[in-house]
């Protein structure tokens, strides 16, 4: 796989494998990806298919699209050059960026491996997020990537589900709870992650 800050390679490369490993929806992945389309190949500029044309490509609606946009622009993948005038039918000119701190973002590792629980140490495939906040910033909910999946639940009998079981030992031992963790949790992902760029 392509290192995403592997400059001898080009642009168009380092953008497919950034967004390859990047741990978000796949809305924001898909749209991502047909953004490259219509930019530079080289560096990634003149990046402006309009909101409309994407989401008949990409078959997501335009509001779904316009929020995969913000996604990007508040993960640093996007930078807005210019914005469309809409009388005039035109769209924002991005450039699509790879940020140096792209290994910070959530991302599978260089092997792309599974995950494993940190709770139960199975093997498992995380599931990718983020939220964009009304100042543009995006924060992700580390849970389903450091956790395997809640179990259903059945009539008549509780499923212990590991990120519950994890954090209630975590609490009887007297360490900190998820939910007081911070940025340590960070440290978890890369736990259950297992592997560094
Ligand atoms: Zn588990």
């Amino acid at each position: 796989m392509i290192r995403p800050d592997d400059e001898t390679k080009p642009f168009v490369g380092r953008w497919n494998s950034l967004i390859r490993i990047l741990l978000v929806e796949s809305s924001v992945k898909h749209v991502a990806r047909a953004a490259m389309d219509y930019a530079n190949l080289y560096d990634g500029t003149s990046c402006h298919p309009s909101n409309e044309r994407l989401a008949r490509e990409t078959g997501y609606n335009e509001r779904t699209v316009r929020k995969a946009w913000a996604a990007m622009r508040g993960m640093g993948l996007a930078e807005r050059v210019s914005h469309g005038v809409a009388h005039r039918r035109l769209s924002d000119e991005y450039q699509l960026v790879i940020p140096e701190s792209w290994q910070s973002l959530p991302v599978l590792g260089p092997s792309g491996a599974k995950f494993t629980c940190v709770h139960c140490e199975k093997a498992f495939n995380p599931t990718g997020n983020c939220k964009v906040h009304p100042d543009g910033r995006v924060t992700f909910d580390l849970i389903p990537m450091v956790f395997c999946p809640e179990p259903r639940q059945r009539k008549g009998r509780e499923e212990p589900w590991c990120a519950t079981e994890w954090d209630g030992q975590r609490r009887a031992s007297g360490e900190t709870p998820w939910s007081q963790l911070g940025q340590e949790r960070w440290k978890v992902f890369h736990l259950a992650r297992g592997e560094e760029w």
